[in-house]
């Protein structure tokens, strides 16, 4: 049996880890089954969003007319267009190997445990003290398995006949940022969504203001489940319970985007003493530790956030603990509020607490200021000609700190950072307009923002 200092097993965020480790002198086993990189470049967030670049240039010339400029689009090179995501997504493995250091011991297989600290890869033992698991997570199975159905993995790459129209089963951030690229090349898109909001994650206003403009966009059918699908060897053929009533589609092709479940059942981990959650996540404490001591967990097999940014920073918390401090008492993690964006026309962007969470937290109403705000202040916006953005903030009244910020509109993604840098540094709305906006910005919309929950506060 091979002995090493630490096995990680998973080559996504977690192979950040292994880097740091030999580069700080540890031998280091790091097992990947499948591509390097993991989900974010290989599948998830990276190809994802290089898709969103063609539909927002399709979007805005779709939306000319709303600038008194007609404009049509001759034609989409459909072929090119998957031809460039998928060069981009085949040269991520090499990219990743080549950057590890040499004296990293890298095994291309599936890891499973035999017990608590050996593990077997291609048929060969390993040991270690301390051992990462980062195995991510999986998109949930489609329903009609048997049928040649899609998840968002059989996209990148992507080898299927271009569809001329495709149905897509789920409501959350993936399934809305598919169909949101699918509709802008030309590809006719049906939603099909179980409840009667999409992005029920998000705050209620917010998720409202996107039901609202999302679905003047693309067809969205709620309260909304497949009773039975068909495939001719071209088409699918499905019957649908809409909102109880019976009716049926034709499409070319069915994506299944309905969430992720952990990668802990191809781990054998039934030999060691690690404990799951109910969902099949990793349980572990605040040190991101495990019940078996040496074996810590990080990224979305652990399913606290399910986001490449926090996979981020608990591996970076674990090279602190482990690797650069490895004899001071452990720190525990603490996670800043965790901010998400979701991709699609309209982008939306988010951090902290929603309105509806508040009483579930056991925050009271009265302790908070919640201020929504329209983007007009800023021309920049009215040269959008967009009347639906908004910023919602949600201020303690004691302190005027945000626990909450939910933004609609062009850029969110990129203005919440003015909020995020806010509570970063010193978490108070007063010092929000004492700094200089650039006039007449997005940004500048904050401004007004942050001066209503401001004036809301002092009365
Ligand atoms: C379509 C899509 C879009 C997304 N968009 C965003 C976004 O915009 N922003 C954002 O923050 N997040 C986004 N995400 C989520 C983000 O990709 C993940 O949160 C992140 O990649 C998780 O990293 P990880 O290292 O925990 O897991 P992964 O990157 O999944 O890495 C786990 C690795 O472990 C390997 N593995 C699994 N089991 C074994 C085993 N037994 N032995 C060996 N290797 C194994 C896997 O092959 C994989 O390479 C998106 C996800 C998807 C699917």
């Amino acid at each position: 049996m091979k002995s090493f200092d630490i096995i990680v097993i998973g080559g996504g965020r977690a192979s950040a880890f292994a880097q740091e480790a030999t580069k700080a002198g540890k031998s280091v086993a790091l097992i990947e089954r499948d591509r390097l990189g993991g989900t974010c470049p290989n599948n998830g967030c990276v190809p994802s969003k290089l898709l969103i670049g063609y539909a927002d240039v399709a979007k805005r010339i779709k939306e000319a007319s709303r600038h008194h400029i007609s404009a049509s689009i001759d034609h989409i090179d459909l072929e090119q267009i998957f031809k460039n995501v998928n060069h981009w997504v085949d040269r991520v493995d090499p990219r990743y190997e080549s950057r590890l250091p040499e004296n990293l011991c890298l095994y291309r297989g599936e890891a499973k445990f035999i017990e608590n600290k050996i593990i077997q890869v291609n048929g060969e033992k390993l040991s270690a003290e301390q051992i990462i698991i980062g195995t991510g997570a999986r998109p949930r199975p489609a329903d009609f398995s048997h049928l040649p159905t899609w998840t968002s993995n059989d996209l990148f790459p992507f080898k299927h006949e271009i569809p001329k129209s495709i149905a897509i089963v789920g409501g959350g951030f993936i399934s809305c940022e598919l169909a949101n690229f699918f509709q802008a090349v030309g590809i006719n898109v049906t939603l099909l969504v179980r409840g009667n909001t999409l992005l029920s994650n998000e705050d209620k206003t917010i998720s409202a203001i996107f039901k609202e403009q999302f679905s003047e966009f693309v067809t969205a059918k709620f309260d909304t489940t497949i009773t039975d699908a068909k495939h001719d060897g071209k088409k699918f053929h499905l019957s649908l319970d809409e909102d109880s009533k019976q009716t049926e589609i034709t499409v070319d092709a069915l994506l299944y985007a309905t969430g992720r479940i952990p990668n802990t059942d191809n781990l054998d981990i039934e030999n060691t003493d690690i404990i799951l959650n109910k969902r099949g996540f990793i349980e572990r404490d605040a040190k991101l530790e495990t019940a078996v001591k040496g074996v810590y967990a990080i990224g979305d097999v652990a399913g606290t956030y399910q986001l490449q940014h926090a996979a981020r920073f608990e591996t970076n918390h674990l090279v602190e603990s482990l690797i650069k401090a490895p004899n001071e008492t452990k720190p525990e993690i603490t996670f800043p509020m965790m901010p998400h964006a979701v991709f699609t026309d309209p982008e939306i962007a988010a951090v902290g607490i929603t309105e509806q969470d508040l009483d579930r937290n056991d925050i009271s109403r009265d302790d908070v200021v919640i201020v929504e705000t329209n983007w007009k202040s800023s021309a920049r916006l009215l040269s959008w000609r967009l009347e639906y953005p908004i910023t919602k903030l949600i201020v303690k009244k004691s302190d005027y700190s945000i626990i909450g910020c939910h933004m609609i509109g062009p850029e969110s993604s990129t203005m919440i950072h003015q909020i995020l840098m806010l509570i970063h540094l010193d978490n108070d709305i007063r010092k929000l307009p004492n700094m200089i906006h650039i006039h007449p910005s997005l940004s500048e919309s904050l401004l007004e923002s942050a001066m209503n929950a401001i004036s809301e506060i002092d009365g």
